[in-house]
């Protein structure tokens, strides 16, 4: 069933929307060459065990996509790894493609977010344009986020920014509705047709997250953890989320990092 929040209510998931923006922030600042994913973990754990009203939506997280609960605060997927990675014992190096996903609950509002970035100096070319792409197809569907547009709009422009850059859509996962849940409906594909779909109006909060990989649109899930989803090629993915609300003028993006 797709929630439609009071003005109210969408005056209340605010904070829980900027709390996760302030963390990626953070992140994106101090994640450099050497930080082992598990104190991004850990920091992560410790802002939220700070914060009053605050818990995690990951840690018994338990989805038919993924294996037993999540049991950790924040996703980190590296390289080839695109979604849902589990955090475990690397110390990043020059040069790695990390996504960082995290969704957290204040005051019983889920905030929901993702970035991507390189880390050191040896950045290739080929990585930021990928990452580009996932952030300028998340920017033209929070362009289509006005009420009378429909679903498709949004989706639509996700993906004809993925296939003008060259790359491929998987359809398998995508952005959705969000609220006192984490994951609800509609869910949001990453390519769909113009004019088609659920007609967006105020109060609408949904997550819209390109993902893409480099040279292939497969996917399999690694069996080590369970959880982890890389690119069926090997080649690197990159993830982009925000979480966005229709009103009955321009959207509020919920988790801005500003
Ligand atoms: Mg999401
Ligand atoms: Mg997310």
């Amino acid at each position: 069933m797709i929630e439609i929040k009071t003005a109210q209510e969408v005056k209340e998931m605010r904070p829980a929307g900027k709390f996760v923006g302030q963390i990626l922030k953070y992140l994106r600042q101090h994640v450099t060459v050497g930080t082992n994913l598990l104190e991004i973990d850990d920091y992560v754990h410790q802002q939220i065990d700070h914060r009053q009203g605050a818990s995690s939506p990951y840690v018994n997280y338990a989805p038919s996509f993924g294996t037993g609960p999540f049991a950790h605060y924040i996703c980190t997927s590296v390289n080839d790894a695109v979604l849902h990675g589990v955090p475990y014992d690397y110390n990043l190096k020059d040069g790695d493609l990390i996504s960082l996903d995290l969704a957290v609950t204040v005051d019983g509002w889920v905030g929901d977010s993702a970035i991507s970035f390189v880390v050191g100096k040896d950045k290739d070319p080929s990585d930021l344009k990928l990452i580009k792409a996932t952030e300028d197809a998340l920017a033209a569907g929070i362009a289509q986020c006005h009420a009378g547009n429909h679903l498709g709009d949004v989706e639509h422009a996700v993906g004809e920014v993925a296939r003008e850059r060259g790359y491929s859509v998987n359809m398998e996962f995508g952005g959705h509705g969000i609220g006192h849940i984490m994951h609800g409906d509609p869910f949001v594909a990453n390519d769909g047709r113009a004019g088609r779909g659920f007609r967006l109006r105020p109060g609408l909060v949904i997550c819209i997250e390109p993902w893409l990989m480099k040279t292939t649109d497969e996917i399999y899930q690694d069996e080590r953890d369970g959880w982890t989803i890389r690119s069926a090629d090997g080649s690197r993915g990159a993830h982009t989320e925000h979480e966005v609300a229709i009103t009955d003028s321009d959207p509020i993006i919920m988790t801005a990092r500003d």
